[in-house]
């Protein structure tokens, strides 16, 4: 009677198989392919990462030197050309390098990769922006605002609104399919959004000031990227979670209010920490605040997820071999 198996085993969460056995994990349906591997590590990802992110930090270095050298201004083109490639070319970086890794290792990536980091950025360019920008006049409300509204505006309309923007984006295409088939998938495409709405969010600041100055305005650029990949490491890690087990209802809810802050509270330290008192009657500017505070939380936020996660798959595996022991 294989309809009334059917009623009985469910189908794999991951894969949508029939089942003909009973493999569950935390209220989860699995085949058995899938209850074995969800919990398996995407060594590519973090690797990658890690490597790009010093590769910014070699930039930020070579930046400040050229500075030192040319003077802080550029001008005409370059000043465009810098900024977009300031926007866009750590992105695209990080998609060829980790594609390349992936193939070396012979470890199996979704294929959606580019399509999302794509899609991403068209959201950036289509929603977001005319959002923000047109309907909100996000610029228009922080210029007039005092601090602490300043930070309640970054937080309640910028944060929230890329936030929910990037988790939809996985939440509704990827996250049911067979292509989000491990924990880490999570954080896989929460970064590969994330950095694809960055590049272009960032393309079209640096349009609008008709390009960046060599160190303050492309130390702005990153500060703002690195914003989002701690939106996008929080999401991954809450959007791969749910995925695989039955979660509180209101988990993946906190997960994006929770990336949503961040976000808005990244905006608002990276630019307002810039302000710096000079003595006692004067301010100044410098760009090393900001840029040093996000680039700071992007590596502890960096670091602690890649530790969640690490932990819980280890918990999963020995969990698994309890059971089938
Ligand atoms: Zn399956």
């Amino acid at each position: 009677m294989p309809d009334m198996q059917n009623e009985i085993y469910g189908h794999c969460t991951v894969c949508g198989l029939r089942l003909s056995e009973r493999l569950t994990y935390r209220g989860r349906n699995y085949c058995r392919r899938h209850l074995e591997t969800f919990s398996d590590d995407v060594d590519p990802l973090w690797q990658t990462s890690l490597f790009i992110l010093g590769l910014l930090l070699a930039v930020i270095v070579a930046l400040a030197i050229a500075g030192q050298f040319f003077g802080a201004e550029v001008t005409g083109a370059p000043r465009i050309i810098l900024g977009v490639a300031i926007s866009v070319l750590p992105a695209l970086l990080w998609l060829f390098f980790l594609t390349r890794l992936a193939a070396l290792r012979e470890v199996e990536l979704s294929p959606l990769l580019p399509t999302m980091f794509v899609l991403a950025a068209l959201i950036a360019a289509a929603i977001a922006r005319p959002l923000l920008f047109e309907i909100i006049d996000l610029d228009g409300w922080l210029a007039q605002a005092t601090a602490s509204s300043r930070l309640s505006a970054n937080i309640l309309l910028g944060g929230s609104i890329h936030a929910f923007l990037l988790y939809a984006m996985v939440r509704y295409t990827v996250w049911q399919t067979p292509s989000f088939e491990h924990r880490a998938d999570g954080v896989l495409y929460g970064l590969v959004t994330s950095w694809g709405y960055a590049a272009t969010y960032n393309t079209l600041f640096v349009f609008d000031y008709g390009g960046v100055s060599l160190v303050n305005g492309s130390y702005r650029i990153l500060t703002q990227t690195f914003a989002f990949l701690v939106t996008g490491l929080v999401l991954g890690y809450f959007l791969g979670r749910n995925r695989f087990e039955d979660m509180p209802f209101y988990f993946m809810s906190a997960g994006v209010a929770l990336a949503g802050f961040l976000n808005g509270f990244l905006f608002y330290a990276g630019t307002e920490l810039n302000n710096i008192a000079v003595n006692l009657t004067s301010d100044g500017f410098s760009p090393w605040p900001g840029l040093l505070f996000n680039l700071a939380f992007l590596v502890l936020t960096f670091a602690a997820v890649y530790g969640l996660l690490r932990r819980h798959n280890k918990l999963t595996k020995l969990h698994l071999e309890s059971i089938s022991a």
